[in-house]
């Protein structure tokens, strides 16, 4: 497809944009909306029987076990309520470990002897179901012969309706578990290391005071960036089409170097998509809040509001859906990956998250007595430790050949993990390393005595965006997940570590108390040791320095640059030990995300090779030879003609066509190369031998954009891409 025929009639399209009509009525108030398709506390409040609602809510709320009784009466009230609201069919949607959302829809007519049809939705239906399980990643968790797994019901994220102009479905959130009972999802450990976290959690509570503390949740609240590029281009793209990416693309003239589009005015046609967008994360109880662009062209961000982990992860998998949908609609396309255009800025899900209940707020909140500040920097020392102690299961939380593309680019986190406390807080704990904290800074003179610490700021104070874990005021924010991937992988190692390190402080105090010390004394003791031993971690500077690397060496800590370097960490034995001991992995489980990382790795860069083998052969290579034939016909004409002849353009073109085939034909052999011995070989194959293969033949293709006749190109641009929207 050499020639520029594609392109030229995609920027016609893209010219020719007309607007879709508006969706809603100006009186509309986002009020009226927000949450009309959820089936909420206030939907079950009003159709359940009052002890079948408080069941419900105790689950919910209080994280009670569910009382099976329940299941006929919630289903029934279900299906009424989504009927009226014009359902046909219902789906469990469970979150499998391709990191997608993955729905199986069933209809609500059953047919009856009379030869009609019924809707039915027992209690059962609900709260299981058995998809045919044997196409989803398992890493070896089951054989062919049980290759049946089933979702079950999660009523702590609640159902909903997901509208479409042919019919609308009910959809129940569940987990998806082997029939043995093992984790197949990204949701079942999620609940598991919430109510680990929670358990110790309330320890360190109850220790401070708080006799019967509320159940301790995590807040999770994810900024998601992501691209838009007019669908005319991203469908003349196949590596865009295929790999979510761009394979080819030299740099363009005008990048992001002025800075001209951070916060900048969002164009009229973004704009309309995003209204369209959050009025159906309205409809479907999903609280969006801000919105902006972000720092390179063509890319912007949404934050919805905070959310208890479970249905942050849930809301956030059905928002990546929308925006998808919404985007076609629109006339575009919505790219989630985290390196979709070389050169340019990434797009990160930084996961903001908070450990709290309604009764303490955020625990990551300083408060206005020294014993409050005691409490707060407890959960902050905790939070030091097991950063420190798990830099490692971060950074394999975050492993993925997409994200490794970002990951220590310059503008996002490097791959060392370390935390930014902030100027004050970091020295508070300088002083409680020295002994104890007798001062804040910038807070003037504070009361001396070891049962007392210092007054601590509730302003946040400065920001630090090249930190991968910084503390902003209230919580932490984990900058390091990717733009594509399920905040729940990542909170799920949060919730354990941080069940871990307060199960640590909490047996420690909880004993000082038994024996009758001091309890400030403890504290204070306890504070001094974590800080001494996990020191390391806190890193206020720039992460993005060329000296960072180097000093985090000296300080032990971990530079795992790739997926490969960090996947491994998964299956230590100290992590092993660590997620079976909270209940949230055994070992089985462990070893096949393992395993199933390492698939999704090779898979994926399988297909970004295959399509750079595709694309170099099929349209790079044909544009630049019909370039440099019509090049060597001038020379040829010239010549005849007497006059003499150029060969510069000739000779600077032939140049990269020769790396390009030498490049083409190494790829293609590395494509054939047997390696199938086992799931590591294959995956440091695509490692060392695909990717730099890949890397060849695109220095060479971005080459010969520069210099082959625009009318012979037939990629749409960077500049084209980037820019017109
Ligand atoms: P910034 O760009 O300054 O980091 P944003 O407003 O874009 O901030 O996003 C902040 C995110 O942090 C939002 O999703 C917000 O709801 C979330 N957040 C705020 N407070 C908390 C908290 N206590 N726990 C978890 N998330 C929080
Ligand atoms: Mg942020």
């Amino acid at each position: 497809m050499s020639g520029n025929r594609v392109r030229l009639q995609a920027i016609r399209d893209v010219e020719a944009y007309v607007p879709p009509s508006a969706s809603f009525e100006e009186s509309e108030a986002p009020g009226q909306i927000f949450g009309e398709n959820v089936f909420n506390k206030v939907v079950m409040q009003k159709r359940l029987p009052k002890s079948v609602y408080k069941s419900v809510i105790a689950t919910i709320d209080h994280g009670a076990k569910l009382d099976p009784l329940v299941g006929d009466a919630v289903a029934s009230a279900m299906k009424d309520w989504a009927l009226e609201k014009g359902a046909t069919h219902y789906a469990h949607v469970f979150y499998p470990l391709t990191g997608l959302t993955a729905e199986k829809h069933d209809s609500f007519l059953e047919p009856v002897s009379d030869g009609s049809a019924l809707a039915e939705f027992a209690g059962k239906t609900l709260t299981q179901g058995e998809p045919d399980a044997s196409s989803f990643p398992n890493g070896g968790l089951r054989n062919t012969f049980e290759a049946r797994g089933y979702t079950a019901w999660d009523p702590t994220s609640p159902a909903y309706v997901l509208e479409n102009p042919n019919g609308n479905t009910l959809c129940i959130p569940t987990v998806f578990v082997s029939m043995t009972g093992e984790a197949l999802d990204h949701k079942t450990p999620l609940l598991r290391s919430q109510q680990a976290m929670g358990e110790h959690a309330e320890r360190i509570l109850k220790l401070f005071g708080h006799t019967n503390p509320e159940h301790v949740v995590s807040f999770c609240g994810p900024e998601q960036e992501y691209f838009l590029v007019d669908r005319h281009f991203f469908l003349a793209r196949p590596d865009l089409l295929n790999a979510g990416r761009t394979l080819f693309g030299a740099k363009p003239p005008k990048g992001q170097e002025f800075d001209d589009h951070y916060f900048g005015a969002i164009p009229e046609r973004v704009l309309g998509f995003m209204m369209d967008t959050e009025r159906e994360l309205f409809k479907l109880g999903i609280p969006a809040k801000t919105r902006h662009n972000e720092v390179a062209p063509g890319q912007f961000e949404i934050a919805p509001m905070f959310e208890k982990a479970n249905l942050a992860a849930d809301h956030q998998q059905l928002l990546m859906t929308t925006f998808k949908t919404i985007a076609k609609k629109h006339g575009m396309e919505c790219l989630f990956h985290e390196k979709p255009f070389a050169g340019v800025n990434g797009s990160g899900k930084h996961v903001n998250f908070s450990l709290g209940n309604s009764e303490v707020g955020s625990v990551f909140v300083p408060g206005d007595t020294p014993h409050e500040n005691a409490q707060f920097l407890v959960f902050c020392a905790a939070v030091i430790r097991a950063v420190h102690l798990y830099a490692g299961l971060l950074r394999a939380s975050v492993a993925s050949a997409t994200n490794d593309h970002r990951l220590g680019a310059n503008e996002a986190p490097p791959a060392i993990i370390s935390i930014f406390l902030g100027d004050q807080l970091q020295d508070v704990f300088g002083q409680i390393a020295k002994g104890a904290a007798t001062s804040s800074k910038g807070k003037g003179t504070m009361i001396i005595g070891v049962d007392t610490l210092p007054i601590l700021p509730t302003d946040p104070g400065d920001r630090n965006r090249t930190s991968p874990f910084a503390f902003t005021g209230n919580r932490f924010e984990f900058r390091a997940p990717g733009s594509m991937q399920s905040v729940a992988g990542p909170m799920t190692t949060i919730n354990t570590i941080m069940a871990d390190s307060l199960d640590y402080m909490a047996t420690i105090l909880e004993k000082a108390v038994a024996d009758g010390e001091d309890f400030d004394k403890a504290v204070q003791l306890l504070l001094t040791e974590i800080i001494t031993e996990h020191g390391a971690v806190v890193f206020n500077g720039d992460g993005y320095s060329d000296s960072w690397p180097i000093e985090a060496e000296k300080r032990g800590l971990a530079n795992l640059k790739t997926t490969l370097d960090a996947l491994p960490e998964l299956i230590t034995e100290p992590a092993m030990a660590l997620f079976e001991k909270y209940k949230v992995f055994n070992h089985r489980e462990m070893h096949s995300r393992y395993e199933i990382g390492l698939e999704q790795y090779t898979l994926t860069i399988g297909v970004e090779a295959r399509i750079t083998l595709e694309v170099g052969a099929t349209s790079v290579l044909p544009a630049a030879v019909r370039y440099q034939t019509e090049l060597a016909a001038n020379v040829a004409a010239l010549k005849a003609a007497g006059v003499e002849a150029d060969t510069d353009a000739l000779l600077a073109v032939s140049g990269p066509i020769a790396d390009l085939k030498t490049g083409l034909a190494a790829l293609k052999a590395a494509l054939a190369e047997d390696v199938a011995h086992s799931a590591l070989a294959e995956a440091e194959h695509a490692r060392e031998a695909l990717l730099p293969a890949m890397l060849a033949v695109r220095g060479a293709a971005d080459k010969l954009e520069e210099l082959v006749a625009d009318d012979l190109w037939p990629l749409p641009t960077y500049q084209e891409m980037l820019f017109m929207l």
